[in-house]
């Protein structure tokens, strides 16, 4: 693979990087801890959900889930009650799946070994890797979107493969005497410096070892590539000021899996008016149009009364809210 880091670029790096790191990373609760079980709920959490959603969530689920084997003793919908208003359900499904495994495959409790993690239901490399690094100071790489753009920058490869990565990951962390503390700090630097828009070289302290540094032209390349395509839902809100609202729970795959929504029927292509909400999702906008309708709905539902006992969809709510169906008791 022609993709390396020379030796000298990565002592640059590493030291500056780690002081950097001592003294301008924000007070996190997860960085308080090696708690595996702790650890891992963050990082499952932060994938896609930002900081400031996921600090108040963090706090409570310790509340509501203290252990792993509370955790995997509940029914699903707790868990997908507890996620709401994080987003990307799959993740909640996973995590329940993964408590389940390690009380039956480990006693209950989190497996130490990266190939053991790895096996966890939802854990990818990246997360596994973080696990085992932040509790079990192995020398495993994060490959998260921001660590994957800082690298790009610093090797001005915007069209770096997955495994090319891999490699400069793995080199720059070898680099490093504390594989804990790289890691959060290569995280650290992408979520607050090597931003997507607007990089900070100038207040970089590793930008004399970065190839795109004041580059904009380069940095502007090498920001997320992600396209989104535009969805259209009708959302069939049938009402009973009796019964409440007409609710189906989705399918166990694809969006909003498992959670419970109006009957959604997909429009092929945008409506002449307004959506009544947009609801955006990493690769989806979902253009929420609400169609009221008193006429009884047949199919398999339930009529809700009180929707806060059910785990509903952040853009569900929103569009409940805007046509005025009270958020937490429908009639
Ligand atoms: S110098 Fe600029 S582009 Fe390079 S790592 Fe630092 S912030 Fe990112």
């Amino acid at each position: 693979m022609a993709v390396l880091s020379s030796a000298r670029d990565r002592i640059k790096r590493s030291k500056p990087l780690l002081d950097w790191y001592q003294n301008a990373a924000r007070l996190l609760p997860w960085r308080d801890t090696n708690d595996p079980y702790r650890i891992w709920i963050s990082e499952i959490m932060l994938q896609q959900t930002q900081v400031k959603t996921v600090l108040p969530r963090y706090q409570t689920w310790f509340a509501t889930f203290p252990d792993i084997a509370t955790l995997a003793a509940v029914p699903l919908d707790d868990v997908l009650k507890a996620w709401e208003g994080l987003g990307y359900y799959r993740r909640a499904r996973f995590i329940h799946q993964a408590a389940q495994h390690i009380v039956n495959r480990h006693d209950g409790a989190f497996p130490q070994n990266f190939d053991a993690i790895l096996a966890l239901p939802g854990i990818g490399r990246s997360t596994a890797g973080a696990i085992a690094a932040f509790c079990f100071a192995a020398h495993t790489p994060v490959l998260d979107g921001n660590v994957k753009r800082v690298l790009r920058r610093w090797h001005e490869k915007p069209q770096a493969t997955e495994r090319e990565l891999w490699t400069l990951a793995q080199q720059a962390l070898d680099a490093s005497a504390c594989p804990a503390n790289w890691n959060q700090a290569m995280m650290e630097l992408g979520a607050t410096l090597c931003r997507t828009k607007n990089p900070d070289c100038a207040g970089c302290p590793v930008s004399n070892a970065c190839d795109s540094a004041f580059k904009l032209d380069v940095v502007k390349q090498i920001k997320s590539n992600i396209r989104i395509r535009d969805v259209y839902w009708q959302v069939h809100l049938h009402l009973d000021a009796e019964k409440g609202i007409w609710l189906i729970q989705r399918p166990d795959s694809g969006i909003w899996a498992g959670l419970w929504t109006p009957p959604i029927t997909e429009l092929a292509a945008a409506p002449g008016q307004k959506p009544c909400h947009i609801h955006l999702l990493t690769h989806r906008r979902l253009h929420l149009y609400a169609k009221v309708s008193d006429v009884p709905s047949n199919g398999s539902g339930q009529w809700v009364a009180d929707i806060s006992e059910f785990a509903l969809p952040t853009g569900i709510h929103r569009l409940l809210e805007k046509q005025q169906v009270r958020p937490c008791q429908a009639n």
